[in-house]
């Protein structure tokens, strides 16, 4: 029997602020083992936490760039387990009154409505040796500001969660305030997942599958379960309430605890710290300083600047690349061709030369420059691909590095002249054969003219040239 999916996740970002949620701890990733966490992080008797307001503000931020709602009040609340990755015993988190409500993200396979984001705060972590047979706790962690984005349960395939986790990972991004690396640990995401067959009106029993930290996991973990589920409901057997884990090098989830065994947090409104409360003054100055989401550039580039939706879907892939790019058409406004060379040439040379859109070493202007003199015919198509070399060896002017390296498009007649002349008489074979109908020497013979002519060489003024002397030899 074919069942209907029914797929909720629970995303926790951990936010870029400098510093912790609670303490003045730095948040940053990695950094040698417990040299990052004071008093008040480890949540010693007689300390207190204090909130971050840069927490505060890039909460709103990822909640604006997801479409939520701001609430004014929210509030904070402890949520108690005993696990060696929290010293504190406890979790300061939000619970009752969320910094968010009620967002939509857009995506291929239906829009996704967002529950709820809500600030809380990161645990240590627990790194087991098996060969000493001890666990060993690094608490750096321990008090870096994460959100918890909650979904409603409106995703129905893996490829669609996957389309979600990169859409909400590409906002956050944009928005400033997660460098979301699944790999770092940055992004990661619960998955939830029942099924139900076709036409009912309920929702299965669901499974939870816990920290999934890549793309590709969470498609398997989600195809797996899906799998899974609907052949125990074929066999007539129930689905139990569970949290599992997704195993990546078998693919496949097993059990780690079902409900009866559920933790009870017993959650109760953290006394240390009063509600936040925010003003629409601060809500509104927070939306003035959010940049133009990427699905807004992509409608923008495509009716505006006329770019195909694929170049513009790659433009916009990552804010830095997407600045770039306006940048460049803001000095040269040749939408198309400014898109082109970018997508075509210097995307690929990012590539071969591992390097971030953030760190591409010449100006947007420059670039732009570059297609300028390659748009005006100044430089030869092939010649701004050289120097567009060249900029990243050696950022400058474009126009003073095509003169002063002689890419500047030759016109002088003689020169032209001389070369074209040069080539026929090297190649008589080759002639002889166009002279008898094969056209397709004639590609080898424009090859040798520009060679000859070297940088420079204006490949159009080339094949005029070489089409006319080939009918004198011809008649
Ligand atoms: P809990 O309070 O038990 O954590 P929530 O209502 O907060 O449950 O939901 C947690 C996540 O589970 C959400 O992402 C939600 O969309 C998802 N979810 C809820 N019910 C189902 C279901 N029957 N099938 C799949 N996902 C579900
Ligand atoms: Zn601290
Ligand atoms: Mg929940």
């Amino acid at each position: 029997m074919s069942y209907i999916p029914v797929i909720g996740l629970e995303i926790h970002a951990e936010l870029s602020t400098h510093s912790k949620v609670f303490c003045t701890c730095g948040a940053q990733f990695g950094g040698q083992e417990n040299t990052r966490c004071c008093p008040r992080c480890a949540g010693l008797p007689g300390t207190l936490p204090v909130v971050n307001k840069g927490v505060v503000e890039y909460a709103v931020r990822a909640g604006l760039a997801l479409g939520c709602r701001i609430n004014l009040l929210s509030s904070f609340d402890r949520k108690n387990y005993f696990y060696p990755d929290l010293p504190k015993a406890y979790q300061i988190t939000q619970m009752e009154r969320p910094i968010c409500t009620d967002g939509l993200v857009e995506v291929e396979g239906g829009p996704v409505r967002i529950n709820r984001i809500h600030i809380e705060e990161d645990a240590g972590k627990l790194i087991h040796d098996d060969m000493e047979g001890v666990s060993l706790a690094d608490y750096n962690r321990c008090g870096v500001p994460l959100i918890e984005i909650v979904t409603e349960p409106d995703i129905k395939t893996a490829e669609q969660a996957k389309n979600l986790v990169e859409e909400i990972a590409r906002r956050l991004k944009y928005a400033g305030v997660c460098d979301a690396k699944m790999e770092e640990g940055s992004l990661r995401c619960d998955v939830n997942i029942s099924i139900m067959p076709q036409g009912a009106k309920e929702y299965g029993t669901r499974a939870e599958i816990k920290n999934l930290n890549s793309l590709k996991s969470i498609g398997r973990a989600i195809n797996y379960e899906i799998k899974r589920q609907s052949a125990l409901l074929d066999a007539g057997k129930p689905v139990i309430q569970q949290t599992r884990r997704y195993n990546d090098n078998h693919d496949r989830t097993t059990a780690l605890r079902s409900k009866e065994e559920a933790h009870d947090y017993r959650y109760f409104p953290e006394p240390d710290i009063l509600p936040v409360q925010l003003s629409e003054e601060e809500v509104r100055r927070i939306a003035d300083g959010m940049p133009e989401m990427p699905a807004s550039r992509i409608q923008r580039y495509e009716t505006r600047y006329g770019l195909s939706h694929a170049d513009a879907l790659l433009l916009t892939s990552e804010r830095p690349l997407a600045d770039f790019y306006e940048a460049a058409v803001a000095c040269h406004p040749n939408y198309q061709s400014v898109a082109a060379f970018m997508v075509g040439e210097l995307l690929r040379r990012l590539n071969d030369r591992g390097l971030a859109p953030e760190e591409i070493p010449f100006t947007p202007v420059q670039f732009a420059q570059l297609v300028k003199l390659s748009d005006g015919g100044q430089v030869a198509r092939n010649d701004a691909k050289a120097l567009l070399n060249l900029l990243f060896d050696a950022p400058g002017d474009p126009q003073e590095l095509a003169e002063s390296r002689g890419y500047l498009i030759n016109t002088d007649p003689q020169a032209l002249a001389a070369a074209v002349d040069g080539v026929l008489k090297e190649n008589p074979k080759a002639v002889a054969e166009y002279r008898q109908g094969s056209a397709k020497v004639f590609g080898f013979l424009m090859g040798q003219a520009v060679k000859k002519i070297g940088r420079g060489a204006d490949p159009k003024a080339v094949k005029t040239l070489l089409e006319q002397k080939l009918k004198e030899v011809d008649g």
